[in-house]
């Protein structure tokens, strides 16, 4: 959440074609692997500065490349020096978690969210994917990208359904557990599972004119899991908001 530039301070001539196209390559294996958000411009004035959003003070470390940024990098280092200036917080992003161990991660996201759509049960922030284990066993699974398309497809449906056309299709996408949408989501939250050793809980949507399953207890209205039909459990997290959980199925909603 860290909004600023890096510059690029020739060591040596070069071909800038060459150069530019390779900046774009840098910037977007940055991004898939979550060390800077989406929204990224190249500025070319004397030098080469690219303006992006860090998504911790220290994202852009050697440390935190994945295959395909350390690709990049080696290149351009060998033709330009590397400085990073941060200009200030960006706003339009969140802070991300600097927890030591976490309990639990949440699977989230919504048409707006441009961070990482995994959040830190114990402190309620982000968690940048370049800190999680990578899904894929394959040597082309090198970054988050599978998981950056689900959230660009949620995002989609998300957009469609508030941008007025509020169909049958969109809300369902949204709210049914089992719908493609959210089959791929779960699939995703379970294979993190596997890979990351502690739960991770899949939230689904409980508005869009869709009615879900919940019992009046006081003034609340709990959630039942639409899975497994339980009665879900709710929780506060780290004191900034409240959720209704199944922990046998792994599912969350917002609570009401
Ligand atoms: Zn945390
Ligand atoms: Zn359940």
């Amino acid at each position: 959440m860290y909004y600023g530039y890096i510059e690029l301070i020739p060591k040596q001539e070069y071909d800038s074609e060459v150069v530019e196209a390779l900046l774009w390559q840098f910037l977007c294996a940055l991004e898939r692997n979550g060390q800077i958000t989406k929204a990224y411009t190249i500025v070319k004035e004397q030098n080469y500065r690219l303006f992006v959003t860090f998504t911790k003070e220290d994202s852009f470390a050697e440390g935190n490349d994945g295959f395909y940024v350390r690709q990049n990098r080696e290149k351009l280092k060998e033709l330009f020096d590397l400085t990073v200036t941060v200009l200030g917080e960006n706003l339009s992003s969140g802070r991300y978690c600097t927890c030591g161990e976490r309990s639990a991660l949440e699977m989230v996201t919504h048409r707006f969210d441009e961070d990482s759509p995994f959040v830190c049960l114990d402190c309620g922030r982000s968690v940048a994917l370049y800190e999680l284990p990578l899904l894929g066993d394959d040597v082309y699974d090198e970054d988050y990208t599978v998981i950056q398309y689900w959230q660009e497809n949620y995002s989609a449906i998300d957009t469609l359904w508030m941008n007025g056309l509020c169909d049958r299709y969109s809300g369902n996408q949204l709210v049914k557990f089992d719908s493609a949408l959210n089959k791929q989501g779960v699939l995703l939250a379970k294979e993190l599972e596997k890979k990351a050793g502690c739960r991770v809980y899949y939230h689904l949507s409980c508005a869009y004119g869709k009615s879900v399953k919940a019992k009046k207890i006081g003034q609340d209205h709990i959630h039942y899991c639409p899975s497994c039909g339980e009665l879900m459990e709710r929780k506060k997290i780290a004191g900034l908001y409240t959720e209704d959980f199944c922990h046998t199925c792994a599912l969350c909603y917002d609570a009401h």
